[in-house]
């Protein structure tokens, strides 16, 4: 699986990447990781991105000329499958379901606004689609790509140790996981359920599954609705 961020600010992503699973992942291959700069795409001698919006109004807008360029110039190496994706407040929630329907894609380009957004052209002309990360506004797009290819990639095979890791996981079957505990076997007077110690895996299972129904309910309502 490929990813391929556009940004103005690559130097920002390139550590969360590189650490950790996602980091583990990208050096034995199983996905790749690009960011690109949009302002090397600017033909402007300073190097200018964005612009006063027309019709007045705070702040600026990223303009159609250097993203527009850099996510043809991104496009027109990959092959496969490539899916646009701008980064917005004003898109969908990205959710678990649309991780799993995006794995379906050998490359995802993820476009990540800044300032006050982007010029509307550049998503008539080249995006298939807006996501959004939650129902608030960020300063830019960069932190909400970093959660797509965070999420989709851990589901990409051979990222996590077993897709155990993810099937039985939180909303992957529309339900919370249970409770998990590790050593020691009591805490400051709080103990490990006695079933998860002397229990037969059979024991262990049901009261897995009553759990996750019970955390569910109590947590997450709405999703069992
Ligand atoms: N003026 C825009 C609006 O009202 O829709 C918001 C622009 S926001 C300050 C700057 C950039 O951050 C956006 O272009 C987008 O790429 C990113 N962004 C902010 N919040 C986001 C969210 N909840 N999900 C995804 N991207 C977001």
């Amino acid at each position: 699986m490929n990813f391929e961020v556009l940004t103005l600010f690559p130097g920002a992503l390139e550590p969360v990447f590189n650490a950790s699973i996602i980091g583990r992942a990208r050096e034995k291959g199983l996905i790749s990781v690009t960011c690109t700069d949009i302002r090397d795409y600017t033909l402007d001698k300073h190097r200018k991105v964005d612009d006063a919006p027309y019709g007045g109004g705070y702040g600026m807008v990223m303009m159609c000329q250097p993203a527009v360029d850099c996510i043809r110039a991104v496009k027109s190496r990959l092959s496969g499958t490539t899916r646009v994706i701008y980064m917005s407040p004003q898109g969908a929630l990205f959710d678990q379901n649309k991780a799993r329907e995006l794995l379906g894609y050998d490359n995802l380009i993820l476009l990540c606004g800044h300032y006050e957004g982007i010029d509307e052209r550049i998503i008539d002309l080249e995006v298939d689609e807006e996501l959004s990360v939650g129902n608030y506004v960020l300063t830019g797009g960069e932190l909400p790509a970093a959660i797509v290819v965070d999420c989709v990639s851990r589901l990409v095979e051979g990222v996590l140790p077993s897709p155990e890791c993810f099937e039985k996981e939180s909303l992957q079957n529309g339900l919370l996981e249970h409770a998990q505990y590790t050593r020691p076997r009591v805490f400051e007077g709080l103990e490990v359920p006695e079933v998860l110690i002397n229990g037969n895996h059979a024991l262990q299972e049901e009261w897995k599954q009553k759990q996750c129904l019970d955390r569910t309910g109590k947590k997450r309502p709405d999703l069992l609705g």
